[in-house]
């Protein structure tokens, strides 16, 4: 019984993240959720507010907490780093557009190609590292976002040149 309780103990911490656990690890938990009802509860509470925010107070004070937000931190520090490319490309053009008398569709060839040459791999990679850090359908979300913005990016851009 000494054991199912250490098992408990340690089910309680890691109930918030099981996602995010190892297939053995899952198995450990799965097995204890049979047996323990307090667990098996907490467990249905925590599938039922899936769609809610993971950090939200019923695990505040734990220190998975830290986990969580290191996660999100990541995802974020990720979706910063696409904008100040996006931003990038973007300066190029308005520089290009206001310095030089260089054709607008010359221009917009040029951010297209920035976009496929530095936005495309950066948008798999960081699609890639998200998977590790959110849920997947933030990252549906966002690939879709990324399609439509290495198709319309240039034709935006261009609505804004001189
Ligand atoms: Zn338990």
């Amino acid at each position: 019984m000494m054991v199912n309780k250490d098992i408990h103990l340690l089910c309680e911490e890691v109930l918030p993240i099981y996602e995010d656990l190892s297939e053995d690890a899952k198995k450990v938990v799965e097995r204890h959720l049979e047996e323990c009802p307090v667990c098996k509860a907490s467990f249905d509470s925590l599938s039922d507010e899936e769609d809610e925010d993971r950090s939200s107070d019923h695990i505040n004070g734990r220190p998975f907490t830290k986990l969580i937000w290191l996660k999100r931190s990541g995802f974020f520090f990720i979706l910063l780093f696409k904008i100040i490319v996006l931003g990038l490309i973007a300066k190029e053009f308005f520089q290009l557009n206001t310095t030089t008398e260089a054709p607008l569709g010359l221009l917009d060839e040029g951010v297209r190609a920035n976009m496929v040459l530095f936005y495309l791999p950066l948008a798999i990679a960081a699609n890639a590292i998200s998977l590790f850090l959110v849920k997947k359908r933030y990252i549906a979300f966002l690939f879709i976002l990324d399609v439509i913005l290495l198709f319309t990016y240039d034709t935006v851009l261009l609505r804004f040149a001189e």
